[in-house]
């Protein structure tokens, strides 16, 4: 399996899982990759450029060490979001739009929308992000 980091014409970044480049090339040949924000077919690779601080002076940090580092980054963002915005649940859409209009007080929230309400948000110039679920396994390995 090889996890490809992934980018729409929207410039909505996310990632895939993919049996192999040859797996990867022949989905996105065919228009199955779909971005899971907008459900654009128009995506392509992202040029990967890691940038991780404070590791071991002089030594490239491995895989597995990237990896952990990148998901402590993604942990310390959800939970960031998790203590500082307002969960909001299914309704998310409804409430960002509220926000937005100043129908509702300005705040930071959170919650679940399907790749088109997302697209429906983006196109009235509401600014949506996703927030990295990868953080989750992370958090559950240092558990056991
Ligand atoms: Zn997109």
């Amino acid at each position: 399996m090889i996890r490809y980091a992934l980018i729409c014409e929207h410039s909505h970044e996310f990632e895939a899982w993919f049996a192999g480049s040859d797996d990867y090339d022949g989905q996105a040949g065919r228009g199955l990759v779909e971005c899971p924000w907008c459900a654009s077919r128009q995506v392509k690779k992202q040029i990967m450029a890691p940038a991780v601080a404070g590791t071991k002076k002089g030594a490239d940090p491995g895989p597995a060490e990237m990896q952990s580092v990148m998901m402590e980054a993604m942990g310390k963002l959800r939970r960031h979001v998790e203590e500082n915005f307002e969960s909001v649940g299914d309704r998310f859409a409804d409430e960002a739009r509220a926000i937005h209009e100043g129908d509702a007080p300005d705040r930071g929230i959170y919650g679940r929308a399907s790749p088109e309400q997302v697209r429906e948000l983006a196109e009235d110039g509401i600014r949506v992000g996703p927030l990295p679920a990868a953080a989750v396994p992370a958090a559950k390995e240092k558990l056991n």
